[in-house]
């Protein structure tokens, strides 16, 4: 699996920050509490899955270079 895009339901975030935990190098949240992706190449794929699996409310997603969704499957 290679994830070539990073995408984050704004509207979604709740502000939760799992992400943040797992994955701070790619995602931090800004002052409105949402997240947003610092850079995605801050960390590697497989840990970047986990912080998204890691959002309750699923805002997360990711694609490959085929811009197929990866997660959310
Ligand atoms: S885990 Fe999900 S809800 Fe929480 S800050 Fe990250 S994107 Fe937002």
């Amino acid at each position: 699996m290679k994830i070539a895009r990073i995408e984050i339901d704004r509207e979604a975030c709740i502000g939760a920050a799992p992400c943040v935990t797992v994955a701070p190098g790619v995602f931090q949240l800004d002052d409105e509490n949402k997240a947003y992706v610092v850079d995605p190449k801050a960390d590697d794929d497989d840990n970047i899955l986990l912080a998204a699996q890691a959002c309750p409310v699923q805002a997360i997603k990711l694609f490959d270079e085929e811009g197929n969704q990866i997660y959310p499957d």
